[in-house]
């Protein structure tokens, strides 16, 4: 049964963006009893602080009053301003003096069941099958990783493949496609970077052709995605016709050209921010215009460099993909930044903007549980934000 709909859900995801939420005893007790539910499964971050539940979801569902169902991440910052619990018998938050109704999602019964497929693959915000390759990159080695990224910590202490094949990717997603044919949308392809940024870019190639593949076996209506550092030889972009129909992400993080030195000083030092737009531009002319995407972190800029940004990559053919910036345990930055929620409304206020002017196609269909774009393609930031102030003493 669906949670009845809730009014300003778009709204409401951004304050619990902004704040994460604790998890209650009645929660934790209704989610023992739920074993199909998805669990947090930390592939490659960690936005659970504290550790003093043994078992989150990895994200929750708000249904928004137009029926669009709204996912957001469960963040755990020791913030409480919001709180999962579970009231007569059912889970919802409660927070700002409301009480708001909230769906889980099952996990894929082939994850559950099988081990060796749950070690290379997860279930991504309800509906994407993800897969992380490699669980590592040489940015950690140089010391020059992305401020945000808790990678290299993260993998240390979580037992997942940490280098996928083409043949195991095939054959995940064959297993799914086969048994539960309706539960995923898209299929993700992400992970860290080789030093050789060709060989790093020609593998994610290859395990996206193994999607595609599989896709296409299965005759199923799945797009295949792909997060990675561009290559040196822009060349190479031609390799990616191998998978019609394809998304590709190219990573810049934040706009401003400053605080991308500062926030990627990897990527700044060997490749750097306008040979990313670059390539950006020559991956639109190869995928299609609006199936080329790269993300923004809200919060590690201003707002107004922010929607800036978005504008622009739209501009030029490129789906931008907002994020709100999630504080990771073993990332540089920690809990020393998170965006207020005024801070996450002016940028969705300005999102919606850009996308009531071009046809841009949000990266996650539905299950980017940080991100703002699917809702902003919904028309769910038009109007003025709701009033989601943290005054003293609002939040019960
Ligand atoms: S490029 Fe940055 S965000 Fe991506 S895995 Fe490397 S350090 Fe992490």
């Amino acid at each position: 049964m669906s949670a009845p709909t809730v009014e300003g859900a778009a709204w409401i995801k951004l304050s619990l963006l902004s704040h994460g939420m604790v998890v209650d005893d009645a929660f934790a007790e209704w989610f023992a009893s739920r074993p199909s539910a998805v669990r947090r499964r930390n592939f490659y971050n960690s936005p659970v602080w504290g550790g003093a539940r043994s078992e989150t979801p990895q994200e929750i569902v708000i249904r928004s009053k137009a029926g669009v169902p709204v996912t957001v991440a469960v963040n755990v910052y020791g913030d409480d301003t919001w709180t999962l619990t579970a009231d007569r018998g059912r889970p919802a938050l409660r927070g700002l003096g409301r009480v708001v109704p909230v769906e889980l999602t099952d996990d894929l019964t082939s994850l559950r069941a099988d081990p060796g497929l749950a070690a290379v693959a997860n279930l991504y915000g309800g509906s994407a099958l993800s897969f992380f390759s490699p669980r590592a990159c040489y940015f950690f080695t140089d010391g020059t990783n992305c401020r945000f990224c808790s990678l290299h910590g993260t993998a240390a202490e979580t037992e997942f493949a940490n280098r996928l094949t083409p043949d195991e990717v095939r054959r995940a997603v064959a297993e799914v496609l086969s048994g539960e044919p309706s539960r995923v949308n898209q299929v993700m392809i992400v992970g860290g970077n080789e030093r050789n940024l060709d060989t790093g870019f020609l593998r994610h190639v290859e395990l996206a052709r193994a999607v595609g593949e599989a896709v296409e076996e299965a005759s199923a209506e799945v797009s295949v995605h792909v997060v990675t550092m561009p290559p040196r030889d822009l060349g190479l972009l031609g390799e990616l016709r191998q998978v019609p129909g394809i998304h590709v992400g190219f990573n810049l993080e934040v706009w401003d050209s400053g605080r991308f030195e500062q926030v990627a000083p990897g990527k700044h030092a060997d490749y750097g921010q306008a040979q990313i737009l670059r390539a950006l531009r020559e991956l639109v002319a190869v995928v299609g215009r609006y199936r080329a995407h790269s993300i923004l972190i809200a919060g590690l800029e201003s707002p107004a460099s922010t929607i800036e940004g978005a504008r622009a990559l739209a501009a030029l053919g490129v789906s931008p993909i907002v994020n709100a910036f999630h504080s990771d345990v073993h990332s540089d930055l920690g809990l020393t930044i998170r965006p207020s929620y005024e801070v996450l409304a002016e940028v969705a206020v300005g999102l919606q903007r850009v996308h009531d002017e071009f046809p841009i196609q949000p990266y996650w269909k539905g299950c980017g549980r940080n991100a703002l774009d699917f809702e902003a393609r919904h028309g769910l930031f038009i109007g003025d934000p709701l009033d989601l102030a943290v005054r003293s003493g609002s939040a019960s």
